[in-house]
């Protein structure tokens, strides 16, 4: 049921070498290959095409109200194209690896979702901008989509060693999904604007970046030996945009709780940004959930794991103890099988990226309540489904106190 992109576009599209999490975790150290969806030669110097560059500019302040993109100041020689049209011939320690990151990331979130979507996503700011400038690194700690634009600054790791966001393809995935939601689902006016759309938006965007990242091989392998099969245990797909091997920015599967965070009901436009990014924490762990209740479904399906197990391992994760839980037999099954692991594992990814990218593209950005989202999502489960899913997804929302009243 689910499908390789290198498969894809291994005939005919465009090869880069991509991180598929931080460098800076032992595992992830060397890049590995992959293809995107551009047509080998037709990339341009920068990389770029007809809907995005990348940019090294020399001595930029990073976007603010005073200064618009594109840039126009002084830059870095672009990345050249090499043989056959490719890109991977630009590695690690070459001034232009940044650029070249930066592109392929976005471009192999694009193809992951624009499959899930069947087309294009259109930029929302294309009336004024019809390519996305891409801005490999300003001196900032911190990384941002805006109009035209998407910049990165670098992040400190454990040892105080800056390290830059353009090759952290979380970050990217990240401020790519942001870019995504406003094509999709829209932008809200002022008066229609809800706190609780901002926190959808940085939920759907971590959203984005975990199910991004399940599409790199080795990724997918290393959570699987990780956690030995059992996904509620810490691993590197719940650790959203990894700084080092003990910090990340968000962790998918929290135990948040509506009740926990800022109200839904607080004027959008009183909410800092801190507050936005957790009101957002306790959606994507209701999304997080339902991802590891499809794998369940799928390893129970094919008779690796029994019912009872997959109840017990639900259970102790719900009181926060998945790590202190009995492992074992999840171990034991998945050392006996573990090609059914990752069927399964591939398989509960693109049901939840077929059914999300479904819903946002139902979705209006205006007076957005996630209960309206909750009911969307349930729709486009039973289309696909029936109501096979629908009381499991209910209970995720629940547990986590979000509303499905379609008016809060
Ligand atoms: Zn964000």
């Amino acid at each position: 049921m689910s499908f390789s992109l290198n498969d894809f576009y291994r005939p005919g599209g465009t090869r880069f070498r991509l991180y598929a999490q931080s460098p800076v975790l032992p595992d992830f150290s060397e890049p590995e290959i992959v293809w995107v969806s551009s047509p080998a030669g037709s990339l341009g110097p920068g990389p770029s095409d007809f809907r995005m560059f990348a940019v090294q500019p020399i001595d930029k302040k990073p976007y603010g109200d005073d200064a618009q993109s594109p840039y126009r100041g002084p830059r870095e020689a672009p990345a050249m194209p090499g043989h056959g049209g490719h890109f991977d011939h630009i590695a690690p320690g070459d001034p232009a690896y940044p650029c070249v990151h930066m592109f392929g990331s976005v471009r192999r979130v694009l193809d992951v979702w624009e499959t899930y979507l069947g087309g294009p996503v259109h930029w929302h700011f294309n009336i004024t901008h019809p390519r996305l400038e891409l801005i490999a690194h300003v001196p900032w700690d911190n990384a941002h989509f805006g109009w035209g634009f998407m910049e990165c600054g670098e992040g400190a790791d454990d040892k105080g060693v800056q390290r830059p966001f353009a090759l952290n393809f979380d970050i990217l995935a990240h401020e790519t999904g942001h870019g995504m939601i406003f094509s999709i689902v829209g932008m809200p006016t002022p008066e229609t604007l809800t706190t609780s759309y901002r926190g959808f938006h940085e939920s759907a965007s971590d959203c984005v970046a975990m199910i991004s990242a399940l599409h790199f091989d080795r990724f997918v392998d290393h959570v699987l030996r990780v956690c030995q099969g059992n996904l509620y245990v810490e691993n590197e797909m719940n650790r959203i945009g990894e700084l080092s091997k003990t910090r990340q920015i968000r962790k998918a599967s929290n135990a948040l709780k509506l009740s926990d965070v800022i109200s839904v009901d607080t004027p959008s436009k009183d909410v800092t940004g801190k507050q936005v990014h957790q009101l957002g924490q306790p959606h994507t762990g209701a999304i997080f959930d339902i991802m590891v209740e499809f794998y369940l479904d799928r390893l129970v399906s094919s008779r690796v794991v029994s019912r009872e197990m997959a109840d017990h391992q639900r259970e102790a994760a719900r009181q926060g103890r998945a790590d202190k839980a009995d492992c074992g037999r999840f171990a034991d099954a998945f050392a006996r099988e573990p090609e059914v692991f990752r069927h399964a594992l591939c398989d509960a990814r693109d049901m939840l990226g077929l059914r999300l990218a479904e819903t946002w593209r139902r979705l209006t950005p205006h007076d957005f309540v996630f209960g309206k989202e909750i009911a969307t999502l349930l729709k486009v489960d039973a289309e696909l489904s029936g109501n096979r899913h629908r009381q499991m997804i209910l209970d995720c929302f629940e547990w986590r106190e979000i509303s499905i009243s379609l008016s809060r």
